[in-house]
């Protein structure tokens, strides 16, 4: 059972840019869409599981995407896919779709497919699931994704911002990023007050050490601020499940990562935590 959602390989059929994988966060199957194929992300997180070493010759191409999306529309609404070797194991109640992920291999908010997939996505929104943006959160601000971010709140899509540490010096080790955390905070505080909002917290041992009660307490702190001005849906907790880019992190059981996290689940946070990656 773990191997099928461990199973997130990019290609699928003869698809290209688009990507399906059984999603312990989705609850189902999820269609991921790779806006970011040439793997480009502006953080380096030392958990990242895209393979930077092998980068495709191809472009992204839009037009393609599209006609990849149409073919899957039809196709996801039998249960062939469910007989595919690499969904075998699914389990019955997860043999359902139930989004469409805009992620991939880099950062969706910085990238300039983002706003016109997501209005490509309206035109067709009757025949889909719901719309899930996953993000870093560093171009919530940028015009053009808010522009995005307001076209998803229409379709009653929902947004996945990343927020994995309290203080700055944590959030440079785990992101690979000089970037303020503070303003992290306030892009994510950016987005359309109408649009659904999730953060997602990646935990993990970094040379063999925990988060500590400092860093939770930190982390605690930005949840409230968020969560108080734009009622957060969910905080999904998890920890590394495939190979990381780097060999300086590891994962957290589920029983330690559970003590981690008291201290949100007190406070009346809407945490979910995952056993391995939530996605
Ligand atoms: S933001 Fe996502 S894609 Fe970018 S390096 Fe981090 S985990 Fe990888």
């Amino acid at each position: 059972m773990e191997d099928v959602f461990a199973e997130h390989n990019r290609s699928f059929l003869e698809t290209r840019f688009i990507y399906p994988v059984i999603s312990r966060r989705s609850g189902g199957l999820s269609l991921g869409i790779n806006l970011d194929y040439d793997k480009t992300c502006n953080f380096d997180c030392p958990y990242c599981q895209v393979n930077r070493r092998e980068i495709p010759e191809q472009a992204f191409d839009f037009q393609r995407m599209q006609e990849e999306l149409h073919w899957a529309i039809e196709y996801l609404q039998s249960p062939e896919v469910f007989t595919l070797p690499r969904f075998k194991s699914t389990p019955e109640n997860f043999k359902i779709w139930k989004d469409i992920a805009i992620a991939g291999d880099g950062e969706p908010s910085v990238n300039p497919h983002l706003l016109p997939t997501m209005q490509f996505l309206k035109t067709i929104a009757s025949k889909l699931p719901q719309i899930v943006l996953i993000s870093n959160a560093t171009g919530l601000k940028r015009p053009k994704t808010q522009e995005a971010l307001e076209i998803l709140s229409q379709m009653g899509g929902v947004l996945w911002a990343k927020l994995d540490a309290g203080t700055q010096k944590y959030f440079e080790i785990v992101s690979g990023s000089k970037m303020k955390l503070q303003s992290i905070e306030n892009r994510i505080l950016s987005v359309p007050p109408s649009l659904r909002l999730c953060i997602q917290i990646c935990l993990m041992k970094v040379n063999g050490v925990s988060p500590s009660a400092y860093e939770i307490a930190c982390l605690q702190e930005r949840l409230q601020r968020i969560h108080d001005s734009h009622r957060l849906e969910s905080v999904q907790i998890y920890t590394i499940a495939r190979p990381p880019a780097q060999t300086i992190v590891d994962p957290i059981s589920l029983r330690e990562l559970t003590t981690i996290c008291q201290p949100l689940m007190d406070a009346n946070l809407p945490v979910n935590l995952y056993s391995g990656a939530a996605d």
